[in-house]
């Protein structure tokens, strides 16, 4: 498969050089040059265990040359090794709706699902080249452990993360910095979020610096995370298919950056058994008022019980907004470049895309959350962490047939937001793992929040 940019200023590359270019090298993002068909392979698909189905998905969106049958199984096998649930995203019955967990992965998020392999890939990749990589990244906390986790121990990487001092949750914290790897780096800079990102944005923009320390960045919109996510919807599907008899499910997303459910997208076009998809928003609403109106506006970000999902400006929905516009380039070019001009833009109603009768959406707030949770542990005895909670509660509500099953994806660990938790139902949930974190050894260093003082420490933890 080859790789193209949305924006139309990238000749295709393979999958390899997708996944190296993240970002596309024209500030668009990378879709595959066709979406593969899959339906007469369905039943056999419904056969098999969850890394025999991620290597059968994987392999349509893989160049043979850069990565062989054998090489993709053994990355894949090790990915969802590190799982500690043998069916890697157990479907579960919870009252009268499916939950997908899809945190059983090393940090009880399904961001795991893709940066397991993420990692994996890159390994591979840089080995075959004989390159290094060098992941510099910024994170208020939540999604810096899942990138950890997926490059320690990996040979020819290593990673620097950069997290506010004092000002991400002692647990989100411990995560990060009790990863004692030696290709491993945590920085606490003494200032905020926006700090670190301005500073990694200096540190890529110093295009010497970057090319001499081979610097990159695990984000968001890399095609490889995309992809591994497009495999748990066949999975799911498969399995509430196999609990109800029903032809087709309908599947609620909890979404932030629209990669989540971007790949949902992709896998009902590829032919899974999804009727429709639900976009769950938190109070941050743009994209639920997106798939309402056709209007993409932004607003300002207010923080919510669910913060993965506090964002205004979603880095995947380009990907989107590009089908959407009839796979038109320039059209999606003056779109983004109005957009970033005024801060909104409107698709004509009558566009496809726009009521997308694919796509069902809406938005929970804190009350909603709280109660959703409340009222699942009361009635089920199950917890659902906040992030989940939207899903559900906007699930419940935006579900298009009552008859058609509805699968919630679980994105967190209901321990990971044990405040949200806590106030929904009066306790917080446990999971051995994070206890486990209060006892483990640290190791981070605290710099100014200064461009120099980041350069200066990585130049030199690479000498
Ligand atoms: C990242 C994240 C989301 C949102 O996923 P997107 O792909 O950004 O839409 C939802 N829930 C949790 C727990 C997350 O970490």
């Amino acid at each position: 498969m080859n790789y193209f940019s949305t924006r139309g200023q990238v000749e295709p590359v393979g999958f390899a050089d997708a996944v190296m270019m993240g970002l596309g090298n024209d500030g668009g993002l990378l879709l595959p040059v066709s979406i593969p068909a899959v339906t007469d392979r369905l039943e056999a698909w419904r056969q098999l265990d969850y890394p025999s189905l991620a290597f059968e998905v994987l392999r349509l969106f893989v160049n043979t040359e850069d990565i062989s049958d054998e090489e993709l199984q053994t990355l894949v096998t090790r990915s969802y090794a590190t799982f500690d649930h043998p069916e890697i995203a157990p479907v579960v019955p919870v009252g009268d709706i499916y939950v997908m967990e899809l945190f059983h992965g090393p940090t009880l998020a399904f961001k795991d699902f893709a940066l397991q392999l993420l990692g994996n890939l890159f390994e591979h990749i840089l080995a075959r080249r004989g390159q290094r990589l060098n992941i510099v990244g910024a994170t208020s906390g939540d999604t810096g452990s899942a990138a950890i986790a997926g490059v320690r121990g990996k040979g020819n990487i290593s990673i620097f993360v950069m997290h506010p001092h004092n000002r991400v949750s002692p647990l989100q914290e411990r995560q990060m910095t009790t990863v004692l790897d030696d290709n491993v780096h945590n920085i606490a800079i003494e200032g905020t979020f926006d700090d670190g990102q301005r500073i990694m944005k200096a540190l890529f923009n110093d295009l010497g610096f970057k090319q001499d320390y081979s610097l990159g960045a695990v984000n968001s919109v890399n095609w490889a995370r995309v992809a591994a996510q497009i495999v748990y919807y066949f999975w799911g599907a498969f399995r509430v298919q196999e609990a109800t008899g029903a032809a087709a499910v309908q599947c609620s997303v909890p979404t932030g950056n629209f990669g989540d459910v971007f790949a949902g997208y992709l896998a009902r076009r590829m032919g899974a058994p999804i009727t429709n998809l639900v976009v769950a928003t938190n109070e941050n609403d743009i994209l639920s008022r997106f798939f309402a109106t056709g209007v993409y506006s932004r607003s300002t970000v207010v923080p919510t019980l669910s913060p993965s999902m506090d964002i205004q400006i979603a880095s995947n929905f380009e990907r989107y907004l590009y089908y959407a516009v009839g796979e038109d380039s320039k059209r999606l070019c003056g779109l983004m470049a109005a957009f970033a001009e005024a801060g909104e833009i409107a698709l004509s109603p009558a566009a496809p895309g726009c009521m997308d009768p694919g796509m069902r959406t809406g938005s929970c707030d804190t009350a909603a959350t709280l109660s959703t949770i409340c009222g699942y542990h009361e009635a089920a005895g199950y917890i659902l962490d906040p992030h989940t909670a939207v899903g559900v509660e906007v699930g419940a509500r935006a579900r298009k047939e009552e008859e058609v099953p509805l699968l919630c994806l679980a994105t967190a660990h209901p321990a990971k937001f044990a405040a949200a938790v806590t106030e929904a139902i009066g306790e917080a949930a446990r999971h051995p793992a994070l206890d486990a974190l209060t006892t483990l050894e640290t190791r981070c260093a605290v710099l100014p929040a200064t461009e120099a003082a980041v350069r200066e420490h990585i130049t030199s933890t690479l000498a």
